[in-house]
C-alpha cells in the first residue's frame, strides 16, 4: 500500500470538502459509538473490564520474546509449521514461496490489517495468482482499488450507489440498489472462490501462548470458509498479537467484539489448534503461521512507546475521535487513521514521513477513556511532539527547521521570567499591529499564516489580564483605604 503520510493536510482538506463523505462521518461514528456505549453497559463493571484488558494486554507485551516461545511451542505441537519474517518483504516472500511451491493460482483472503501493511495482495496478484479479499467491505475496497477508510468499517465511506456500479462492473450483474441484493450478489461471487482457492490467508486476533491457539474473529463466516475450505491455511501475525491464556484471550474478546461493533459477542469466532485430524470433516490438510515482526521489536526496545503494542484494532478510538470523524481515514495516509495510526504510523513510517498526523489533535482524551488496551494515546502523541522537537532519529526523524527551532527558542525562553512574558506579549501585539484590520486579525504572514488561513480572530485586547487584575487589586485598596478613612 502506497505510504502517503506526508499528505495529511493535503488530504485531509480534500475529505472535508467530500460532502458525501461528511454525510457518512456525521452519522456513522455516532452510531458505531453508541453501540459499543450500549454494549459496554451490558457489563457488571465496564471500568473494571477496560482496566482488566489494559492489565492484560500491558503484562502480554511485557512478557512478550517468553510468551512468543511458549506459543511456538506450543502450536508448533499441535502440527502448525511457523515461519519468523523479520519484515514485509521476508514476509511476502514466504507467503509467494508457500503458493508457488503447491502451484496455486487463487486464493481467498480474510480480512487483515497486517498484510495491509506489508501490501500482500499486489505482491501475489504480480506474480499472477488470483487474490480475493472475502470481507465484505474489503472486497469492495479492493475492487474499487481504494484504502480502507476505517479499521472496522473499511468501505463505511462508499456509497450504495457506487457499489451497485462497481458490482455491476466487477461481477457482470444487474444493477440493485438493494442491499440484501447487493449483499447476496457478492456472496454468489465469492462462494465460486473459495471453493477454487487452493490456498487461504488471514490474519491472527489473537495468539494463545498457553495452547497455542489461534483466535479469529469475524461476522461473515468468510474467515471461516478461507480456513476451511482450501487445502492450505496461511495464518500472517504481528509479534504483538500473543496472549498468555485463554481466559485472557476471553476476556479481551468480550472487550473487542463491544468496542469493535457493539456485540456482545460476534457472530463467529474460530479458534484454530492445527490441520485437520483424521476425524474432522473438514480443515485444512495444512496450516502455515508467519508470524512477522515488521518493526515492532524496534518499538517493543521503546520503553516509551512500548505500550502502542497493547492495540487489539478495535476501531473504538476513531469513532470517538473530534479529528477522524471530520476528515475521514483517508487523510491518514497509510493503513491505520484516527488516534491509534497518529500514534502508530509514524513508528512505522517514519516520523518525519507522518508528523502532521500527532500535530492533528485536540489531545481531548477521548480515544484513551474508550480504549480496551489501556493506550493513553494523548501522552504517545506529546512524546511524539517532544522527540521531534528534539530532533530525535529513533524513528526517522529530523529536526525542525531552524525558523521553528528559533521561534520555539525565543518563546521558551521568554516564559521562563515575569519580566520577559511581559515584555514578550507586549512586542507582540506590537508586532500584529499591521494586520489587525475591523479589530480582526484577517491574515497573518508565514509563521503565524496557519491561524488566519480559515478564520479570522479577534484583536488581542489592549489590557492584559495581568492588568486587568493589577487594577481590580487597587480599586480594591482604594476603597479599603476609603473606608477605614
Ligand atoms: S488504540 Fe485502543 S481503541 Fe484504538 S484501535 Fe487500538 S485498541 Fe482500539
Amino acid at each position: 500500500m502506497k505510504i502517503e503520510t506526508e499528505r495529511f493536510v493535503e488530504k485531509a482538506k480534500e475529505g472535508l470538502a467530500n460532502e458525501s463523505q461528511r454525510e457518512v462521518l456525521s452519522r456513522l461514528p455516532v452510531l458505531f459509538k453508541g453501540l459499543r456505549d450500549y454494549a459496554m453497559s451490558t457489563l457488571p463493571d465496564a471500568r473494571a473490564a477496560l482496566d482488566t484488558g489494559a492489565a492484560i494486554r500491558t503484562n502480554a507485551i511485557a512478557r512478550m520474546p517468553e510468551l512468543l516461545a511458549q506459543f511456538e511451542e506450543n502450536i508448533t505441537k499441535n502440527g502448525v509449521t511457523v515461519l519468523w519474517a523479520e519484515d514485509y518483504d521476508d514476509a511476502k516472500e514466504i507467503v509467494l514461496k508457500l503458493a508457488k511451491e503447491r502451484g496455486v493460482n487463487m486464493i481467498t483472503k480474510g480480512k487483515s490489517m497486517l498484510t495491509e501493511e506489508m501490501g500482500l495482495n499486489a505482491e501475489l496478484i504480480a506474480s499472477g495468482i488470483d487474490t480475493f479479499e472475502t470481507d465484505l467491505g474489503e472486497f469492495i475496497v479492493q475492487q474499487a482499488k481504494r484504502t480502507p477508510f476505517h479499521i472496522v468499517g473499511p468501505a463505511v465511506n462508499i456509497t450504495t450507489d457506487e457499489i451497485a456500479d462497481l458490482f455491476v462492473k466487477v461481477m457482470g450483474v444487474e444493477r440493485t440498489m438493494d442491499l440484501n441484493e447487493l449483499t447476496m450478489q457478492a456472496r454468489d461471487f465469492l462462494r465460486h472462490k473459495f471453493l477454487s482457492a487452493q490456498m487461504g490467508i488471514t490474519g491472527v486476533n489473537m495468539a494463545v501462548a498457553e495452547t497455542g491457539t489461534i483466535v479469529l474473529v469475524e461476522n461473515e463466516g468468510n474467515i471461516r470458509y478461507s480456513t476451511s475450505a482450501p487445502k492450505t491455511h496461511v495464518a500472517v501475525m504481528g509479534i504483538e498479537k500473543v496472549v498468555p491464556t485463554m481466559n485472557d484471550a476471553l476476556h479481551m474478546l468480550r472487550l473487542l467484539t463491544r468496542s469493535c461493533t457493539g456485540q456482545a459477542i460476534s457472530s463467529y469466532i474460530s479458534l484454530i489448534n492445527g490441520p485437520k485430524r483424521p476425524d474432522d470433516i473438514d480443515g485444512p490438510e495444512e496450516v502455515f503461521l508467519v508470524i512477522v515482526d515488521g518493526g515492532r521489536s524496534k518499538i517493543y526496545a521503546d520503553p516509551e512507546f512500548r505500550e502502542v503494542l497493547q492495540c487489539i484494532k478495535c476501531g473504538s478510538c476513531l469513532n470517538s475521535c473530534p479529528v477522524w470523524t471530520k476528515v475521514g481515514g483517508y487523510a491518514y495516509g497509510w493503513v491505520y487513521s484516527g488516534p491509534i495510526g497518529a500514534v502508530l504510523n509514524p513508528l512505522l513510517v517514519g516520523e518525519d514521513r507522518a508528523k502532521d498526523l500527532y500535530f492533528a489533535t485536540s489531545l481531548c482524551g477521548t480515544c484513551k477513556s474508550v480504549c480496551p488496551a489501556g493506550i493513553d494515546h494523548p501522552k504517545l502523541l506529546l512524546k511524539h511532539r517532544e522527540r521531534r522537537a528534539f530532533g530525535d532519529k529513533t524513528f526517522g526523524g529530523k529536526k525542525p527547521p531552524l525558523t521553528e527551532r528559533l521561534i520555539m527558542s525565543i518563546w521558551s525562553w521568554g516564559l521562563k521570567g515575569n519580566g520577559r512574558y511581559r515584555l514578550g506579549s507586549r512586542l507582540f501585539r506590537l508586532a500584529i499591529k499591521p494586520f489587525v484590520s475591523n479589530g480582526k486579525l484577517t491574515r497573518l504572514p508565514e509563521p503565524g499564516r496557519g491561524f488566519t488561513e480559515v478564520r479570522d480572530l479577534p484583536e488581542p485586547p489592549s489590557k492584559t489580564f495581568r492588568d486587568h487584575w493589577r487594577d481590580a487589586v487597587e480599586r480594591k485598596t482604594d476603597g479599603e483605604e476609603r473606608s477605614t478613612t
